[in-house]
């Protein structure tokens, strides 16, 4: 993996996030406006205001994700300045192109990637 192709796969993959994070934000504030609409309304359908807090709940999570996946693009963009992109972080061995490929912002190789998710209890 050459770093101008690296480069390019960082910027889009954090583009993305920034796109897909800045729609689920954007719902999120339509839906505390809904809520302030309805000014002390409390007898909303209860069934209605359960799947509405379930569904903001959901959008939190994958918020968090979102923020995640962006520390590990900007991590990954750190490594290629520091000329060490692209090698795994636990074993220093390199890390496959087709996995770079798919996700360019991956800091362990996958046998490596496989065993930290193992000991994060996944
Ligand atoms: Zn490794």
């Amino acid at each position: 993996m050459d770093d101008t192709r690296a480069r390019r796969l960082l910027d889009d993959t954090l583009a993305e996030l920034d796109a897909t994070a800045g729609t689920v934000r954007e719902e999120n504030e339509e839906f505390r406006d809904e809520q302030i609409d309805s000014g002390g309304r409390m007898s909303q359908h209860p069934a209605d205001y359960a799947s509405d807090v379930v569904n903001r709940n959901e959008r939190d999570l994958f918020l968090g994700d979102a923020r995640q996946e962006r520390e590990q693009v900007l991590a990954a963009q750190r490594r290629l300045d520091e000329g060490i992109y692209g090698i795994c972080v636990d074993c220093g061995q390199l890390i496959d192109d087709d996995r770079l490929e798919v996700r360019p912002q991956a800091a362990r190789c996958l046998p490596c990637e496989q065993r930290a998710e193992q000991r994060a209890g996944h």
